[in-house]
């Protein structure tokens, strides 16, 4: 039996048997972990409440022949305590930590780039400081670039020309007039511009736009992130959303 430490992220729990419960973790060396905690659900356990979604845990776990055993787990920060009384915020929390749950496949994988941007995100969710559709989907946008699916913005996703009018899911991106597919979305070209900003974390930018481009904004972000995930994400249809209606599909 070996033991290891590591900290990690509780994104998601489920019942194991009468007492146990299965905890997914995501951890700052190991990657994601799914680990037993044994007998949580049979006493108001201190030890289970450190172990629910949004904490911010240090572990101790064994390796087990399936499923790794957690020992110990001290809170490192409970972010859920600044979400859960506000729903727009927990809401997007949610939907961070069911994304970074499905954008990380493997099991013991390292992933610390993820893990990093999920410890900032929920910080700067429960900070307050900016509107949490804004949060999330700069989180959307640099969680699927550290995945590798990071969106063209500046040029033509297809043949890299700098005069782009459209936004293609299926292209990866913007696309030029000659490149675009049928279907496409022409969005504005400030609500580009506020894709660029959170992708590139320029919220001074980010927090001056209008609300008409982050609605806009949050629709293609929101198709484009399901598209790569190949099935909805379950935590979206509660994110609170202006209805997109100045993008135009032609
Ligand atoms: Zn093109």
């Amino acid at each position: 039996m070996s033991l290891y430490r590591d900290e990690g992220i509780v994104l998601r729990t489920h019942k194991l048997g009468e007492a146990d419960r299965i905890v997914t973790v995501l951890t700052r060396r190991t990657g994601k972990v799914r680990g037993v905690a044994k007998g949580v659900r049979r006493t108001m356990s201190r030890f289970g409440a450190r172990l629910e979604p949004f904490t911010h845990v240090d572990l101790q776990l064994h390796n087990g022949r399936t499923l790794d055993v957690i020992t110990q787990a001290e809170t490192i920060h409970p972010y859920g305590e600044a979400l859960v009384h506000d729903y727009p915020r927990y809401t997007a929390g949610s939907a961070m930590l069911e994304t970074a749950d499905r954008l990380i496949m493997g099991e013991k994988e390292p992933a610390l780039r993820q893990f990093l941007l999920l410890v900032g995100g929920l910080r700067t969710l429960g900070s307050g400081g900016h509107e949490p559709r804004l949060v999330l989907d700069a989180y959307f946008l640099r969680s699927l670039a550290v995945a590798g699916y990071a969106p063209a913005l500046e040029a033509c996703a297809r043949c890299k020309a700098p005069a782009v009018r459209a936004f293609a899911i299926v292209a990866g991106g913007v696309v030029c007039g000659a490149c675009r597919p049928a279907g496409s979305a022409v969005p504005a070209g400030e609500t580009i511009a506020l894709m660029s900003a959170l992708l590139k974390g320029d919220w001074a930018t980010a927090d001056a736009s209008e609300g008409r481009h982050r609605a806009e904004c949050s629709g293609l972000v929101a198709a484009y992130l399901q598209w790569h995930l190949e099935h909805g994400i379950r935590s979206l249809r509660h994110v609170e959303r202006e209805p997109a209606s100045s993008t135009t599909l032609d």
